[in-house]
Parts: C-alpha cells; structure tokens; sequence
C-alpha cells in the first residue's frame, strides 16, 4: 500500500511517525474515509467540509487546501491501483517533543492518507441477492462529543468489539432515554409503514456523509416519505427495516436484532427503492 505523509507518497511500511506525535498520545486528530469506486469519489466535497469542521472544533489549523486535498484522494487512489477504496485522511495535532495536555502552538499538524479495499457496490440493488446484517443494541457509553469526527475511537471500538465478539455486524446505539444516537461506525435508519426516520442530528452523533446524501437523494425524489427526528430504541423494535449507512457499506439493510428478525426477517423493498435512489445520486458530477 501507498500512503501518504506529511506530503510524501511511500510504500507504508516505510512512513514513520514520531512516538510523541498527539494522534498517537491523545488519539488528538481528526478523520474521514471517503469511499471512491472505479476512481469516482462520493460525497468528496461532504467529507472535505466535515473535515474543516471537525478541524476547526479542537483548533488544529488546515494543513491544506481543498484542491491539495483533492490531489491527495486522486493520487492515493491511483497510486493504490485504483477499483473501489475507502481514502483514509487523518490529521494529527503533531509533535512537540514532550506530553502536556494544552494544545501546543505552532506545531505542524502530521497529515497521513492511505487507502484500503471496500466491497463493490451491487450494479443493481436486488434485495433478493443482498446479505441482511445482524446487528446488536447497547447503551451509548461514548464520550458527549461524537459530532467531531475525531481519532479518539476507544469508545467505538469497545461497542464494536463487544457486537463483534457476539457474532454480529454492527452494535446499535441508544443513550439513558432509550433513544437510538447512532451505531459503533455507522448512522441508523428505520423504516415503518412505509415513512423513513433517522435520528436528529446533535452531539450525539457523526453527521455521516452517507446519512446526508441518503436523506437527499430521497427528499429531491420525493416518492418516499424520510424524516429526521427522535426514535426509540422501542421503535426500532418494531421496524419494518433497519438500515445503517457509513462511507464503506453505503446503506446495508439489517435483517436481525438482537437476535429477533426485523420485520419479515428479509431485506425489505423499501431498502432496495432508497439504494437505487441514493445510486443515481451519489456521485457529484
Ligand atoms: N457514525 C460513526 C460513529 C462512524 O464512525 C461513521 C463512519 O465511519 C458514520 C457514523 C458514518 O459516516 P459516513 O457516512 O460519513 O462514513
């Protein structure tokens, strides 16, 4: 694999970071995965925005430009072999030479990029064809920041550990009201008679590029009812369907929780409906 590092391009196994780097001794960084299939990125102006964002918020300054930025996820996915990756940017406050908490002045942020293999998108959603994932719910025990799409992920990887090691595809997320916040790396759809719910967005949650253009494409369509607002764990319960969305599955239908079926126990026709739409939409140009 090639990365990138703080400007060069190298085989990964030669690029090295600095042991007293923050992301490395804080998790102090900020992320995205931008998923690109046959060198076409989606949703690449989303991602950089929410980067600024995310940068902007814990004051580590913009390293670079968006058409530098563009460069990179051109040349990380070229430089990969092109087909259907995920682009992994990742910021880091950087070194200062020493471990204090308060942010350092006038330390150079490290900038890292590779890319990695993600599943090629089906040529036409069939729900007939698609695997249904299984997925588990536990209560949200993250940190109260988790719109910042930060390197600190202590806390995601325990919650999908903790599914994982059960068996299952994903863990569901919902905080002490017994509402759903989001899942360990993915943001939550349910489906019920027919109208479409996600969750509002807050600090309960990454507001994930996929969600936004999944919501998009369906609204601009119009022949689906979507909406954002609170749902319960309870509801989800009772769904129709359960979807999640992230940059590398795009929306994965979820056939079972906690091990209960949801709603037929198959994919559902609404999934496959919203996929087409968010298909013909997903690319900018
Ligand atoms: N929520 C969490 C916690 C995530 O880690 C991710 C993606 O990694 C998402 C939601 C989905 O965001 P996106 O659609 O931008 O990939």
């Amino acid at each position: 694999m090639i990365v990138l590092l703080n400007g060069s391009y190298l085989p990964a196994e030669q690029a090295r970071i600095s042991p007293l780097d923050r992301g490395f001794l804080f998790g102090d960084g900020i992320y995205e995965v931008i998923p690109s299939y046959g060198g076409r990125p989606v949703g690449l102006q989303l991602h950089l925005e929410r980067l600024k964002r995310g940068l902007a918020a814990i004051g580590i300054p913009n390293p670079l430009t968006d058409a530098e930025w563009r460069v990179a996820v051109r040349e990380l996915g070229e430089r990969n072999g092109g087909g259907d990756l995920g682009i992994y940017l990742h910021i880091s406050r950087g070194d200062e030479g020493r471990r204090l908490h308060r942010y350092p002045e006038g330390v150079t942020p490290t900038v890292f990029g590779m890319a990695f293999a993600i599943e090629p998108p089906p040529p036409a959603p069939d729900r007939h064809r698609q695997p249904g994932l299984r997925v588990t719910t536990a209560e949200d025990l993250r940190w109260q920041r988790c719109h910042i799409k930060s390197t600190s992920l202590l806390g995601n990887v325990m919650h999908y550990q903790a599914g994982h090691a059960a068996g299952m595809h994903e863990t569901i997320l919902y905080n002490s009201a017994g509402e759903l916040t989001e899942a360990s790396v993915s943001n939550v759809f349910v489906v019920r008679h027919g109208e479409v719910a996600t969750p509002l967005l807050d600090h309960q949650k990454l507001p994930g590029i996929t969600r936004h253009i999944c919501l998009e494409s369906l609204r601009a369509e119009g022949s689906i009812p979507v909406r954002e607002r609170v749902v319960t764990l309870a509801e989800a319960r009772e769904a129709d369907e359960i979807w999640i969305t992230n940059s590398a599955r795009q929306i994965a239908p979820v056939v079972e929780l906690d091990g209960r079926p949801v709603g037929s126990g198959q994919v559902g026709e609404v999934w496959e409906r919203a996929m087409r739409i968010y298909d013909a939409a997903k690319y900018e140009d």
